[in-house]
């Protein structure tokens, strides 16, 4: 498909001001807060429940789930679950969503995001009035996970290294990246270990790289390259910037090597609802690129 550059140019700027606006929100308050208030952890926190997460995004699976307008992990923040083409269901209320979009070919660019702001609305007013998943999950990161809980994760991401040679994949490593040492894990295992990789060889001649937070699972021969980074989906929690533009897993390295000018962000305004609210907002934009096609984008190009 030819894309119109003047006009996706003209989108991403859109794009920018409106994430600049939202990153204001979002940073509102930081400065005016004492550090002393700053540690200060409020006490209505909510804590991700990372398990139940992951089990429903290993329901988004082809040839079940072959992609929609509204991701995996939208639709898993509120609960729902994959259970057969074009629907989803709650774990926990057990109503029903169709997640069924029109033919963007056959139907108006209203028509079209209309049915998908409808859905997104869906994901709250679709459940029963009495079910705690309406409200939608609090962010992944409130809070920093520690350095430990940061190598516990890798080591864990590791176990099946074993039986697997030095040279039976290449990674391009960024040459600036400092990566924490662990005995015996070379800097290749350690680099896509805290990019949120399981390596396996089931089999000679082929390695598997699995992501539990997209559920990207990639077999690939042995001897070729793997890209520890866009091999996630645009959308997985492990490659999420925050508010400073630093990636989630760029924060775990600077956690665990403990880097000079690392701060963590702590902002009054993390778990309240206007966060969430904003955060949500941002995560909308940040996908609206890339699954809205504006009627622009598809009309061939004149000659
Ligand atoms: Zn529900
Ligand atoms: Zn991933």
């Amino acid at each position: 498909m030819e894309v119109d550059s003047a006009n996706s140019r003209h989108a991403a700027l859109l794009k920018r001001k409106a994430t600049d606006s939202i990153n204001e929100i979002l940073n509102y308050g930081q400065s005016s807060t004492s550090p002393q208030k700053r540690t200060k952890k409020t006490a209505h926190h909510k804590i991700r429940d990372i398990d139940a997460y992951k089990k429903i995004i290993k329901t988004y699976k082809a040839p079940t789930w072959y992609g929609c307008a509204v991701t995996p992990r939208d639709l898993a923040d509120f609960g729902w679950a994959c259970v057969k083409k074009d629907c989803v269901q709650c774990v926990e209320c057990e109503q029903y969503l169709n997640t069924s979009l029109p033919n963007i070919c056959k139907v108006s660019f209203n028509v079209y995001n209309s049915s998908l702001q409808d859905i997104h609305q869906k994901l709250t007013t679709a459940h029963r009035t009495t079910c705690k998943l309406r409200t939608g999950a609090p962010p992944f990161r409130i809070t920093e996970p520690s350095s430990k809980e940061i190598m516990e994760g890798v080591q864990g991401r590791l176990t099946d290294i074993k039986n697997i040679e030095e040279d039976e994949f290449k990674v391009d490593i960024p040459s600036d990246l400092h990566l924490p040492k662990l005995e015996g894990v070379s800097d290749k295992f350690m680099y896509v270990a805290i990019l949120g990789w399981f390596v396996s060889k089931p089999k000679r001649g082929a390695l598997i790289f699995c992501c539990d937070y997209c559920a990207r699972e990639l077999a690939i021969r042995t001897g070729n390259k793997f890209d520890a980074i866009h091999n996630h989906e645009r959308w997985c929690p492990r490659i999420d910037s925050d508010e400073h533009g630093e990636t989630s897993w760029q924060s775990d390295i600077n956690i665990v090597m403990n880097t000079k000018n690392y701060f963590p962000h702590h902002n009054k305004y993390h778990g309240s609802a206007i966060y969430r609210e904003a955060m949500a907002a941002r995560r909308l934009l940040d996908n609206s690129l890339s699954t809205i096609i504006s009627p622009s984008l598809i009309t061939p190009p004149s000659s």
